[in-house]
């Protein structure tokens, strides 16, 4: 029986190792560790993926978006208490960010369908207190409307893109900004390199995009110290850099980006045409955006354990993303009270299937094979 895991990473490295090994040797002859030439290459390049004037380099995806509140508390266009509308369902970072900030985050359910925050219940949750709107762009399925560039300029709220997931997605609008790819659709985005993430450093790494000159300057002083020039602390900053290293890596998989992204397309195809179970509720592909597939999320409505055993037990690893809400977390007892169910229902259903670069075409017709023989 062949054996699939349900990620690799030794084997989703693989092909970049040989290129990889000799960058890192480049930056250790070098002598130079940490804000070079790496570093400024690669914000360029993330600039150019999000269609973004500016880019900060950073430590990782969570303080990416640290970092973007934080600068938005400096520039004093949010305060200590005022609320961020986000998704109830996200991975528990993207509130991190917030609380970390001494914000207060609003939950706002998922749509079932996109799993994606429900943009049409996201204007009964502004109040005169909200600064912000965070869309979390989760699975690699970009969550945008050009309503809610109407909704937050009509309200005065920036809209925050956690776009941890979705490097590369393209929305589906018409730009009001003349841009419709993700990390380029709100006033700032996180994003992370983490070692998962589609575009995975060699540890953790992250960054900022805006098109906000202010913010980037702001986000670039803070990621070193407050610095804003040499011997001088404009704000009581943090040290949130990211390594020369990590960069050069980076620069590496970064090349790759569009293969990375179309090889996933093409696997969530090959599950949406070949899975068929009514047991099952499979995501939705929508043509009319860039999906990039950080994770294939399936519903098992009935007997979920019974069902991941089951695949197990064929030898096909599994996972589920996330198994606990956010406001379910003992870090988080202040909200446990909150009325989330179609949040709380997803994740007691959901299933994240293989699908990244180290998973062949023909594993993922195997496991499709196999979901279908689950009764
Ligand atoms: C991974 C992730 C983060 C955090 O990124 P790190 O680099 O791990 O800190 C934030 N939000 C989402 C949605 C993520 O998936």
């Amino acid at each position: 029986m062949n054996k699939i895991d349900f990620l690799s990473l030794k084997k989703c490295n693989l092909p970049y190792e040989e290129e990889i090994k000799r960058v890192v040797c480049d930056v250790i002859e070098s002598g130079w560790y940490l804000n070079g030439k790496n570093i400024a290459t690669l914000e360029q390049k993330v600039a150019e993926v999000a269609q973004t004037q500016f880019c900060v380099a950073c430590s990782n995806g969570l303080d990416a978006l640290r970092l973007i509140f934080r600068a938005y508390i400096e520039m004093g266009v949010m305060q200590e208490g005022d609320e961020v509308i986000v998704p109830a369902n996200t991975y528990i970072a993207s509130i991190l960010a917030v609380t970390d900030n001494r914000l207060k985050p609003i939950f706002v359910e998922p749509s079932e369908k996109t799993m994606n925050i429900d943009i049409d219940k996201i204007e009964s949750a502004i109040t005169p207190r909200t600064r912000a709107v965070m869309v979390v762009h989760l699975y690699g399925n970009p969550c945008w409307d050009e309503k809610l560039n109407i909704l937050a300029k009509r309200h005065g709220v920036k809209i925050i893109e956690d776009n941890a997931q979705a490097i590369g997605a393209v929305a589906h609008c018409n730009g009001l900004h003349g841009t419709a790819v993700t990390g380029g659709l709100g006033d700032a985005s996180g994003f992370s390199f983490y070692p998962t993430k589609n575009i995975g450093a060699f540890g953790d790494a992250g960054a900022v995009t805006t098109n906000d000159e202010k913010l980037y300057q702001t986000v670039k002083a803070l990621v070193n110290y407050g610095t804003d020039r040499r011997y001088h602390n404009l704000y009581a900053g943090l040290n949130c850099r990211m390594d020369e290293i990590q960069a050069a890596i980076l620069l590496v998989k970064l090349k790759h980006l569009d293969e990375i992204s179309a090889e996933r397309q093409k696997k969530a195809l090959i599950y949406d045409a070949e899975i068929k179970n009514s047991l099952i509720v499979k995501p939705i592909i929508n043509k009319n955006e860039k999906q990039v597939w950080h994770q294939y999320e399936i519903r098992v409505t009935e007997r979920r354990d019974e069902f991941r055993e089951f695949l197990a037990v064929n030898g096909v690893a599994t996972d589920i993303h996330y198994a606990v809400p956010p406001h379910l977390q003992p870090c988080y007892k202040e909200f446990s009270h909150l009325d989330l169910p179609i949040t709380e229902h997803m994740a007691n259903t959901l299933v994240s299937l293989p699908i990244a670069e180290s998973v062949s075409e023909n594993d993922i017709h195997e496991i499709a094979n196999i979901v279908n023989k689950f009764v």
